[in-house]
């Protein structure tokens, strides 16, 4: 079209071990890229030359090459250079030492190496995860994802915490197959709006993965990948020694922040190997508005899918009677108020039975897998979200927008701080 032809095409020549990096930021411009020659890979998924790859708002992107490459951008960047510093060697350092763990592993069927990689925001964790998920699934492994960061997470809608088969390199403008996620509520953009129950839903997740280790003999040798939230101070460091234990990683990453390394090295027990990694010059900071921009998009994909692959939700009313809605926390009373033996941090796992109200409004809430039992509503991972679009109390109705019509695979709903405003 017109418009393709008025857009600046530009052509990049890189040489060995060069990354090409790319920001789009215009909300109405799109970034098309693509491989003329040689051989690149985007955070450790190959490109295939000849195919477009069409990136939107909010990429942030570095294309490296290990041999050398042609690559044609189309379309309007915000920044766009050629990076000769990249950590991408020791990176695949670090693919190479787990893969001899998985080799070692297999010789006699153990569970290969659990990783977890620390590190405040904004250092590259996810895309560390990405590079070692993909180089370990390019090796014909089939390794599991983690993903602990509840507010910018890869896996399901920002609130939640979760698990992944990966199978496949992750698509270079999608990212991985959400196929199947394991995923549990925590209900809050911040991990320390609640780390009693942070803490109880990463310990479920961590037993459930065990469990599917036992019985999947690729994934146990394949081993495990965690990536965590940027909360390493005071108890966000507590959450670390306890995802450690929990999961029972074997290797540590740090990235970045030397003084976490130290602390690490001094608190964690010696068979956990834990290692200092540089981040990569290209990683962007993310503002405020950025990252709740990005969780809002990743709600808004929940529920219709992306430009390749659009999904259509449905809209739907429910009587109230016909619904279970629960919120996790009470309010806090003072420790003197409190029965004997009780501390106040209990009042922030137990479960509310709520009245339906307008409070609801544009609220996420997770639609949940237990069945019966109410004690274990907060342990249990979740069937996934819906959203409340409306309400209206005299029909003692609610509008759920909804990824799948009617009935919903269960009743008990539970309440997510997380909103999302419909405008489709
Ligand atoms: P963290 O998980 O530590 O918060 P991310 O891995 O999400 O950090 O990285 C932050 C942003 O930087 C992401 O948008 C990611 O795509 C981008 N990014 C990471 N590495 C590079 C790189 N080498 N070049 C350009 N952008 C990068």
């Amino acid at each position: 079209s017109q418009d393709d032809q008025k857009a600046e095409i530009q052509e990049f020549k890189l040489e060995a071990d060069q990354e090409l990096r790319f920001e789009v930021e215009s909300k109405t411009e799109k970034v098309y890229l693509s491989l003329k020659a040689g051989l690149a890979e985007v955070f450790g998924t190959e490109i295939v030359k000849g195919k477009l790859y069409e990136f939107t708002a909010g990429a942030k992107i570095a294309v490296f090459t290990w041999h050398g490459c042609t690559l044609e951008i189309r379309g309007k960047t915000d920044v766009i250079y050629v990076a000769k510093e990249t950590p991408m060697v020791v990176y695949s350092n670090c693919h190479a030492a787990l893969e001899y763990m998985r080799h070692e592993a297999e010789k006699d069927n153990n569970k290969g190496p659990t990783t977890m990689i620390v590190g405040p925001c904004d250092v590259g964790k996810s895309t560390v995860c990405r590079i070692l998920l993909n180089y370990a699934v390019r090796e014909g492994r089939r390794p599991i994802y983690v993903d602990l960061d509840v507010g910018q997470g890869n896996i399901s809608i920002p609130g939640t915490i979760g698990a992944l088969l990966i199978e496949r390199p992750a698509s270079i403008d999608e990212g991985f197959a959400q196929e199947a996620p394991l995923v549990y509520n925590f209900g809050h953009k911040a991990p320390e709006k609640n780390s009693a129950l942070l803490s109880i839903l990463t310990t479920q997740l961590a037993s459930n993965i065990k469990d599917k280790l036992e019985v999947n003999k690729k994934a146990r040798t394949s081993g495990v990948i965690i990536n965590t939230c940027g909360w390493v101070k005071g108890e966000g460091y507590k959450q670390i020694l306890n995802n450690t234990k929990v999961f029972e990683v074997d290797v540590i990453l740090v990235l970045d922040q030397e003084r976490l390394y130290n602390e690490l090295v001094r608190d964690i027990p010696n068979f956990v190997k834990v290692v200092f990694l540089q981040k990569s010059g290209g990683v962007v900071e993310r503002s405020k508005s950025v990252r709740s921009e990005a969780r809002d998009q990743r709600i808004r994909e929940y529920f219709y899918g992306t430009v390749k692959n659009s999904l259509y939700p449905h809209s739907f009313d429910m009587k109230w009677s016909e619904l279970k809605i629960y919120r996790i926390g009470a309010p806090a009373l003072p420790d003197s108020c409190l029965p004997l033996g009780m501390k106040a941090k209990d009042h922030m796992t137990k479960l509310v039975l709520l009245t339906p109200n307008s409070g609801l409004l544009h609220h996420l809430m997770a639609v949940s897998f237990c069945e019966e039992e109410e004690e274990d509503i907060l342990k249990t991972h979740v069937a996934g979200f819906v959203c409340v679009t409306n309400i209206d109390s005299e029909r003692q109705t609610l509008t759920l927008l909804s990824p799948q019509p009617k009935p919903l695979p269960n009743t008990i709903l539970v309440l997510s701080d997380l909103q999302f405003m419909d405008s489709h």
